[in-house]
């Protein structure tokens, strides 16, 4: 799997300043060229440029110049040759012949006009899991008052998953996979098929408390006032994202092995719960907190699979009616088998259930042609046959 870690870059920047700049003539030259050759095909950028290029810039490495290049091609493919792109001098991109980064060592070795050269760079906590990784290329991007980073693109090996989905025989590696169905609504922002539920009482207080200062602050229009809505908006965006975090980090901390939640493209539930509500938590962004879930369930060599949602929240999830009218508010009970239980609950049963037969289903084409190791590894060990298997 990919992950990106991003760096501050420490010390002496202004070579790279310089380079941004010629980076950006080098890809300028690519790019009219191509588009009054009407060509974004690589080969003939470089034979029509790269020569000039060099000429004209000796200092610009030549691994930047055809980076430059490859960029050049694909600004000309997005827009087609139809329109001039301009580059502007604010990045910069790096790969295996331009740059090298070792975490242990806390440099990064860049070409810059200036030749290769090593610029400091902090390492937070949170690379340290990646430094196995393989690092394959990079963006450099110059912000305001010269601030550099880099976004680093890094390869690490898979992490396999931790359920014991080794057995050989389709039919009983549904009961051993944990499945978890995880279902999303209003007043639970999620509920789950273990009996647990993230209230959203907190949420709709914060997110109605700057809704409220939005309308006010609004209403007024002065100058200060747009500078401390933009502050305002920073500070719930940032509310958001770490709500978002703190619920998936408690998600994929349970043990189970696969994650089901609702696909989110189709699933806009209404749910009737007045228009108050739906304003404040209409626009949770629940489309990030999935996003968030799949990336640590991901670290963790979990899954996370999405199924259809439609009649999770009509179907029983005890005898499998469905029927518009089972559901009543916030309670849920069944019109042919008379099972009662919350609304949200019985919707992440659903769920959970449909989860489970959409894995049997993959772990059956999966699994088919796999030998299992555990029995090589028990006809070797005599004195316990069958104490260490299960
Ligand atoms: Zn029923």
């Amino acid at each position: 799997m990919f992950r990106t870690v991003k760096v501050q870059l420490g010390g002496d920047t202004s070579p790279l300043l310089t380079t941004a700049q010629m980076y950006a003539s080098a890809c300028q030259i690519a790019l009219n060229y191509g588009f009054e050759h009407r060509t974004y095909n690589k080969n003939d950028l470089n034979t029509g440029t790269y020569q000039v290029t060099r000429k004209k810039m000796p200092q610009l490495p030549s691994g930047l110049v055809q980076t430059a290049r490859d960029q050049a091609s694909e600004m000309l493919k997005r827009e087609q040759c139809k329109r001039l792109p301009l580059k502007k001098p604010s990045q910069i991109r790096y790969d295996k012949r331009t740059f090298k980064f070792c975490p242990e060592s806390g440099y990064v070795s860049l070409s810059t006009v200036k030749g290769r050269l090593d610029f400091k760079v902090k390492i937070y906590d949170y690379i340290k899991q990646y430094l196995k990784g393989i690092y394959t290329n990079a963006q450099l991007t110059v912000r305001k008052k010269g601030k550099m980073f880099l976004n680093i693109q890094c390869e690490i090996p898979d992490v396999l998953p931790s359920a014991s989905n080794s057995g050989g025989d389709g039919g009983s590696s549904s009961d051993r996979v944990r499945v978890l169905g995880i279902d999303r609504g209003i007043l639970n922002i999620v509920a789950c098929d273990d009996n647990t539920f993230v209230n959203s009482k907190h949420l709709r207080d914060v997110k109605g408390r700057y809704q409220y200062m939005k309308a006010r602050l609004q209403s007024l229009g002065t100058r200060s006032v747009k500078r401390k809505l933009r502050r305002t908006a920073g500070r719930e965006r940032r509310f958001t994202l770490n709500t978002n975090h703190v619920i998936a980090k408690g998600l994929v901390q349970k043990p189970y092995d696969i994650f089901a939640v609702e696909a989110l493209e189709i699933s806009r539930r209404k749910v009737d719960n007045g228009r108050k509500f739906n304003r404040l938590l209409g626009s949770w962004s629940y489309s990030q907190l999935l996003k968030i879930l799949k990336y640590k369930a991901e670290n963790l060599g979990k899954i996370v699979v999405e199924v259809n949602p439609r009649h999770t929240s009509q179907r029983c999830s005890k005898c499998g009616h469905i029927d518009k009218r089972n559901r009543k508010g916030l309670r849920f009970k069944c019109r042919q088998c008379g099972f009662e239980l919350n609304a949200d609950l019985n919707a992440a049963r659903n769920i959970g259930q449909l989860g489970k037969s959409e894995m049997t289903r993959l772990s059956t084409i999966v699994n088919k042609p796999n030998v299992s190791p555990t029995y090589a590894t028990q006809a070797d060990t005599s004195p316990h046959p069958s104490g260490a298997g299960s």
